[in-house]
């Protein structure tokens, strides 16, 4: 792992203090090797968008947003979605399959390198969030798996703080979580209520809010989490009218929640608009007036379509029927 992850070296050969039976006996039963990116784009604010080569024609998106004080790299945990969002552009691309912990890992080592090489520093990713394509909890092992070595002080040694999973409300991946790792946890919350979140997030009929937010409270309480952040894409007249806050600061009054305002971001083919800022502006303050942290967070790289919500890849869609389709047939 030192030679990996400190010392950047992916030769075997080359990793000396290691005896020659045991180099030899790795090089024989292992590869070593960076991901490739096939696309590198670049925002007018600094964002950076790396498209991945998966094989198979198939391709991931991993994000590095620089700001003042952090540098934050979200990273992809499946080929695609299979939670089906609505106004999320993976969602559209359908389902492939899920990540490797190698791959996950990949998009950490080529974006560090690739920093690296431009930027001639090696600490500009000081925080890591599973918030590119894929549900992470629908993958669970080997989310978990790549967590340790992010968090690992032989690895990526990233302080477990800044290490964020973010999931649509996979309820018992939550709690089952809470006795693997011990990072930050983000929801897609998206809607105050069930008949609401139903149709923005799918996976609500199968865990609803009440559910959802119960294993909340439990992985904060056993992680001694001060926050669980609690996403919130902000969608002209669907779920961002004043009832709405109203009802959303009461599902989180006194506890440890906190709330990111997420501007919506278009994406063609979709029938969403974003909300209007001063509106935006009128949720937060009916959240901060009921006790409620919340922030708006600042729109990155949307000229490149890196911005939240819009990453898509390149998906071989092997999920004949989307999520969505299938749980309207199995629970209305
Ligand atoms: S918002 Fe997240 S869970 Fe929903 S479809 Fe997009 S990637 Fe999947």
């Amino acid at each position: 792992m030192d030679w990996l992850y400190h010392r950047s070296i992916f030769d075997f050969d080359s990793m000396t203090d290691l005896n020659k039976d045991l180099r030899q006996y790795l090089d024989q039963n292992y590869s070593l090797h960076i991901p490739m990116s096939t696309k590198k784009e670049r925002s007018f604010d600094g964002t950076i968008k790396w498209m991945i080569d998966q094989g198979e024609s198939q391709a991931i998106e991993a994000v590095y947003i620089p700001e003042k004080n952090r540098g934050t790299l979200c990273v992809s945990s499946q080929i695609g979605c299979l939670i089906d969002c609505p106004f999320c552009a993976t969602g559209h691309q359908g389902f492939n399959r899920n990540l490797s912990s190698a791959e996950i890992i990949g998009q950490v080592l080529l974006a560090k390198q690739d920093l690296q090489n431009e930027f001639k520093r090696d600490d500009l990713i000081t925080n890591i969030v599973f918030m590119g394509m894929g549900e992470p909890l629908a993958n669970f092992s080997e989310t978990v798996r790549a967590t340790k070595i992010l968090t690992d002080p032989n690895g990526f040694n990233i302080s477990r703080r800044r290490v964020t999973i973010s999931t649509s409300g996979l309820v018992p991946q939550i709690i089952k979580l809470a006795d693997h790792v011990n990072v930050s946890l983000a929801i897609s919350l998206h809607a105050p209520f069930d008949e609401l979140r139903n149709e923005l997030v799918p996976i609500n009929r199968i865990h609803p809010i009440e559910s959802l937010l119960s294993a909340c409270w439990f992985y904060a309480k056993k992680q001694n989490l001060k926050t669980v952040t609690f996403e919130y894409t902000l969608l002209k007249n669907v779920n961002d009218l004043r009832e709405h806050a109203k009802q959303l600061a009461k599902l989180l009054k006194n506890r440890p929640a906190k709330v990111n305002l997420i501007p919506f971001n278009k994406f063609p083919g979709v029938v969403y608009e974003p909300t209007p800022p001063d509106q935006i502006n009128e949720f937060r303050n009916i959240l901060l007036e009921s006790g409620i942290m919340a922030i708006t967070r600042t729109t990155r790289g949307d000229d490149i379509q890196a911005a939240c919500g819009q990453l898509a890849g390149t998906v071989n869609n092997l999920a004949k029927k989307s999520l969505r389709q299938k749980l309207k047939k199995t629970l209305n």
